[in-house]
């Protein structure tokens, strides 16, 4: 893939994290195509596009942009629920479905069947192996993935991973994409939560647990955190905006392939996920809020 000749880029899911993806890539110049399963879902990915707490509009209001240019951004971006029509053109596809593999894997394999041969595609996994997923398509050397984080708009790194298929010019042209985007790209190996996954998969666990142990309440915690480490959101809140379904999916699947005890989901996070408390209401469609819903927890 030759970066200058990359015109159309695609994201499939347009929840917390494909909305913003979308959004980086408008916004930066490139026609996007954003796909979901539910058309309501993606009316409410451009209306966070342009007014959610990290949308267009708070760039005009700190004078980054001026109106006119929010329509223009926002006209570059198409939405489909039909993935014949969504793959017609992409130069690059970005998955951002949920984090299940085996979702995953489904999707991945249809975008190869129906994408173009030139098309690139990445996959925005927070930790399921690259070589994993690369099972499920034809095309290994064309995928990689392409790790980035919340609030894809604002959040400056992408963990770019190399699948042990991946050709040197994907991955080289994802780095210099990454770039294009405005972003600061890293690579990190293949292995279940890569770098960054791992280190706050262990981190937010313990916080959990030692909740769970009573050492502090969540407010406790979450102030604690940021006051002592200088951390912008305590590990509860950050829980929340990332989704704790999400959480625990990631647990799971690194816990599976290491064994390892720090990757143990704790009960506490299964419970709220089993009872509908999935994370921030305003991010999460259908979620009953997350862990300061649920623990009624003030904000200070
Ligand atoms: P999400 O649940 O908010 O959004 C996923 C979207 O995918 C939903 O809108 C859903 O309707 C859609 N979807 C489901 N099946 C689909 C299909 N067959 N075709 C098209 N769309 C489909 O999840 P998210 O938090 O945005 O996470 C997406 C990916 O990004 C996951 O792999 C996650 O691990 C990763 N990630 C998440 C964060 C985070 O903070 N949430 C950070 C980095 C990476």
């Amino acid at each position: 893939m030759k970066i200058e000749n990359v015109k159309v880029i695609g994201v499939v899911g347009a929840g917390t994290m494909g909305h913003g993806i979308a959004q980086t890539c408008t916004q930066t110049g490139y026609d996007v195509c954003l796909a979901d399963v539910d058309r309501n879902i993606l009316e409410k990915a451009l209306r966070l596009i342009k007014e959610g707490p990290f949308g267009l509009m708070k760039l005009v209001e700190k004078g980054k942009l001026n109106p006119d240019q929010v329509d223009e951004i926002m006209k570059r971006i198409k939405t489909s629920t039909d993935y014949d029509e969504f793959c017609k053109d992409v130069d690059v596809v970005i998955e951002a479905v949920p984090e299940n593999s085996e979702l995953k894997k489904e999707i991945l394999k249809s975008l190869d069947e129906k994408c173009p041969e030139k098309t690139v595609l990445a996959s925005n996994t927070s930790g399921i192996m690259v070589t994993e997923l690369a099972a499920a398509v034809g095309r290994k050397n064309k995928f990689v993935g392409m790790h980035w984080f919340n609030p894809p708009s604002v959040m400056p790194l992408i963990e770019v991973v190399r699948g042990s298929l991946t050709s040197d010019e994907t991955f080289n042209s994802v780095i210099e994409l990454s770039r294009k985007l405005g972003k600061i790209p890293i690579e990190a190996k293949d292995g279940p939560g890569f770098y960054t996954t791992r280190f706050i998969t262990a981190y937010l666990f313990e916080a959990i647990r030692l909740f769970e142990a009573g050492v502090a309440d969540i407010g406790g915690i979450d102030e604690m955190t940021k006051l002592a480490f200088r951390h912008p959101m305590g590990p509860f809140e950050l829980m929340d905006l990332i989704g704790l379904d999400t959480m625990l999916h990631i647990g799971e699947y690194i816990y599976s392939l290491t064994w390892e005890p720090q990757f143990r989901p704790p009960l506490l996070l299964r419970k709220l996920v089993l009872s509908g408390y999935i994370g921030d209401s305003q991010f999460k469609p259908g979620s009953r809020g997350g862990w300061r819903d649920y623990f009624k927890v003030v904000k200070a």
